[in-house]
Order: structure tokens, then sequence, then C-alpha cells
């Protein structure tokens, strides 16, 4: 089977899709959209209740192509039917096959094209009768918004054992083979009220407790794989009171999760030695916001990816990410999951843009992939 891919549609519905108004928690036109065309090529389109989670007004989408009976779990692809500002208006501008907004919105190539890619896959495997291994292509929705829509799937849902999402700029054949950990921190940090002007002596100043801490804490880049920051901080009730409680948050990532752990334990002992330091307290919590991933380039999931492009005579490079993308997230789930580029480039920004030969290798690499897992 060829499984040929129809080029001009894949561009066409490109084009329509990055003019559905989507931007995250309004997901549902692009839900619409895609419901209609599945069930054009009598695919079914599940929705789960991530709605209720996010907030938003769509869940995530999974369509499956049950495909040849292979003996192995199968493959999975997923992108994220949300950009990241509306694309209202959109006037898509080509110029020397390059695709970019002609106006001042984004043109949310990011991850429409993701989206464009996955249904064009749908199309031509349902021409050809049918994928040749058991398949699940997801969407998700608020991705853009903390990845909330991959932290609110529908347990068991997926049953494959690799995803590939189909979320990261840069020319097609880089694959995000790291990602970090990442932790969420908040710190209350309690000293002693007291009047400003009568009484100082018996105040313990919680904003001096913080602010001490914080000048001996190591923020920023900690080492090539690790940075931390304190985000927020609020605190105080008048000018003349000393004041009693201030908050902190922030986060620490890493691509190694003992680095992240000895950040986390330095950014705690910190508060405490200047809390003790001036008879204050802290409480301080950690909590997990996404699990990392490390995959070396022998893992199967990457010599899966190198044996596709070689087929399309692309070459292979691998990138260390210090972004959490919905790949965090599904990995989480035990389900072996890493982000590929789709080919746009400046994302997140009116200079986006999508050359339309990227856009066609995308599809043509997931059709590799796919072809491969049934073999
Ligand atoms: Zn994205």
């Amino acid at each position: 089977m060829s499984y040929g891919l129809d080029e001009d549609r894949l561009v066409e519905t490109f084009r329509e899709l990055v003019k559905v108004n989507g931007p995250s928690l309004a997901e549902r036109p692009v839900a619409d959209y895609l419901r209609r065309a599945f069930s054009g090529i009598g695919l079914e389109v599940e929705e789960d209740r991530a709605a209720a989670a996010t907030g938003g007004d769509c869940g995530n989408l999974l369509v499956r192509l049950p495909g040849r009976d292979t003996g192995r779990p199968g493959l999975i692809f997923s992108s994220h039917l949300d950009t990241i500002l509306p694309t209202d208006n959109l006037e898509v501008a080509e110029k020397d096959g390059v695709f970019s907004s002609a106006g001042e919105t984004i043109l949310g190539a990011d991850n429409r094209a993701g989206v464009a890619v996955l249904l064009e896959i749908a199309r031509a495997l349902s021409e050809s009768g049918g994928s040749p291994a058991p398949l699940e292509l997801l969407f998700t929705v608020a991705e853009e918004k903390g990845l909330l829509g991959a932290k609110a799937l529908k347990k068991g849902w997926l049953r494959g054992s690799l995803v590939y999402v189909l979320d990261s700029d840069g020319p097609v054949g880089k694959i995000v083979n790291g990602a970090p950990y990442g932790v969420k921190i908040a710190v209350t940090v309690r000293g002693k009220a007291a009047h400003a002007g009568i009484d100082p002596e018996s105040g313990v100043n919680a904003m001096v407790i913080a602010a001490r801490a914080i000048s001996a804490m190591k923020l920023g880049r900690i080492d090539p794989e690790t940075t931390a920051n304190l985000g927020t901080i609020t605190g105080g009730r008048a000018v003349n009171i000393v004041p009693e409680l201030v908050e902190a948050a922030g986060e620490v990532r890493s691509l190694r999760e003992e680095n992240l752990l000895r950040q986390v334990d330095h950014i705690e002992g910190c508060f405490r030695e200047a809390a003790a330091a001036a008879g204050g307290e802290i409480t301080f919590s950690s909590r997990p916001d996404y699990p990392g991933y490390h995959y070396p380039a022998d893992s199967p999931p990457i010599l899966l990816f190198r044996r596709a492009l070689e087929r399309l005579g692309l070459g292979m490079e691998l990138e260390s990410s210090c972004g959490a993308s919905d790949a965090n997230i599904i990995k989480g789930l035990g389900i072996d999951a890493l982000v590929i580029a789709v080919g746009y480039l400046k994302p997140h920004t009116s200079e986006e843009s999508l050359p339309r030969r990227e856009l066609v290798n995308a599809a043509r690499l997931v059709r590799e992939l796919i072809i491969l897992s049934g073999q």
C-alpha cells in the first residue's frame, strides 16, 4: 500500500484550520471542524471530560484507527487544538512557499500544522483501506495554558505504548529526546506582627527574612540542565505594621531529577536558615508539576524515528528542551512520549511562519513511522 498523501489537500486543510479561531479553553470550533472531517471518512471522534477540569468549552479528542493487528501496542500521534492567541480574521500569506500571517495575528501553525498533518494521514490511510497498524490520533486542549488538557486526560483512554507529539518548531527531523522534570514550590514565611512605631522591637519582619533568604539563594540558571525561579511574592498589611506574613512561589526545572531535588532543598534551606536566624518560621511545600524524560540515541523510539527519516532522506537532530510539553504529562501515564518538529518557525509571535515543504515532510514522516510500526 502506498498510503498516498494528497499534498494539496494537506495544504488546503492547514489553511482552513488556521482560520478556525480556537485559542486555549475555546477550542470547540476546531473540534467541530475535526468531527465533520473525520466523520466524512467514517471515523468516530471520542471526547473526554477534560473540559470540566480545565474550565474550557471542549475536551480532548481521540480518533482510533484499528489497523491490522500486529500483536503489539500501536502508535499514538498527538497535537494540541489550541493556539496561544486568537486567530480571528487571520489572512494567510504565502510567499516563496512559506506561509505566514498577513496581518497582526499569529499564524497558529503551532499547532494547527500538527492537526492538519494528522487529518491528512487519516484520510490517506482511509483511502488505502486502513492503517497498517493500530493507530490513535490524540488532540489535546489548553496545552498553551499549562498542559491543562493533557493533565486532565481520561485515564486508560490511550491504548498505544508510544506517542510522538507533533509540537516543536524547527525543521522536520528534529526530535526532543530530553525534557525537564518540573516542580512548583510555595513558601510561607511567618514572622511576628508589631506596631512599627511604638513597639518594633517585639516584631519579627517576615519581609526581611524573605529578602535575606532570597539574596542568599542561587536562582536563574543553576547548571546547564537546571533552572530555578521565584516568580511571585506577596506580603505585609500596612506601612505601620511589622509584616508577619510573606508568601512566595516559584519553580525549578531540570533534565536531571537529582539536580532538581538538590535545588529544591537549597531553596528551602535558604528560607529555613534566614527564618531561624531571625526568630521566624517557614512552611515550605514542593509538588511535582510534570515528570521529565530522557531517551538515549539508541532507544527504540529514537531508532524508529531515525529509520523513518532515512527512508525520506532526511537527517535527524536530537534536542534536549528546557520546556515542558504534553509529552511530559503523557510520559507520566507510563506511555513513552517524545516531541517532534513540525517545521514552523518563531511560534508565539506574529512572525510565525511555516514552509510548505516542511508541512509536507511532517506528513510524510508520520506516514513512514506508521508504515514501519506495522512491519
Ligand atoms: Zn504548541
